[in-house]
């Protein structure tokens, strides 16, 4: 059955918590990346060392990985430069469009991807959209501006389920 649930599946505090094994597991093959408070913050053009060795963690162990990034073409464009996976830009997420376009790319359902964002309504609700599996993390901390503190307030709920359903684990 098709989950709607803006409740993540997984929450990580960070990207580097995510271990392959812990996918391969759930039987994913592709993880759907989103960029901005994710990977790295707005102001950061280029992928950290940390971000291109943990992708490269990913890719080893046979997953497939691709970035879908709301933002704009040439912000995408470089911060691939140096990672050559698989992207879209302006990906309208909470469309599942780039996350359809990524699986039918690699030639896997979208049952078997996963999306990894920072944000709900963004991020977890594109997962929902495409029927990909949904893991939230910490956004990177970055002085939001009042939208974003207000999306964050509106996420609240969610998270305190996800962590109601998960404290006896
Ligand atoms: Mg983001």
């Amino acid at each position: 059955m098709k989950n709607h649930s803006f409740v993540p599946d997984m929450m990580f505090d960070s990207v580097f918590e995510i271990e392959p094994e812990m996918l391969i597991e759930r039987n994913i093959r592709a993880v759907v990346l989103d960029i901005d408070n994710t990977l790295v913050t707005y102001g950061v053009a280029e992928p950290t060392e940390e971000v291109i060795a943990w992708i490269e963690t990913l890719k080893s162990a046979g997953l497939h990985v691709a970035i879908a990034s709301n933002n704009h073409e040439p912000r995408v464009a470089l911060f691939n430069k140096k990672l050559g996976v698989f992207t879209t830009w302006e990906s309208k997420k909470p469309s599942a469009r780039s996350v359809k376009t990524a699986c039918e790319h690699f030639g896997v359902k979208a049952e078997e991807a996963v999306v990894i964002g920072d944000q709900i309504f963004t991020d977890v609700w594109c997962a929902r959209n495409a029927g990909a599996l949904a893991i939230l993390v910490k956004p990177i901390p970055y002085p939001e501006n009042l939208f974003f503190k207000c999306k964050r307030i509106l996420e609240k709920p969610f998270i305190r389920t996800y962590r109601r359903r998960h404290q006896n684990k």
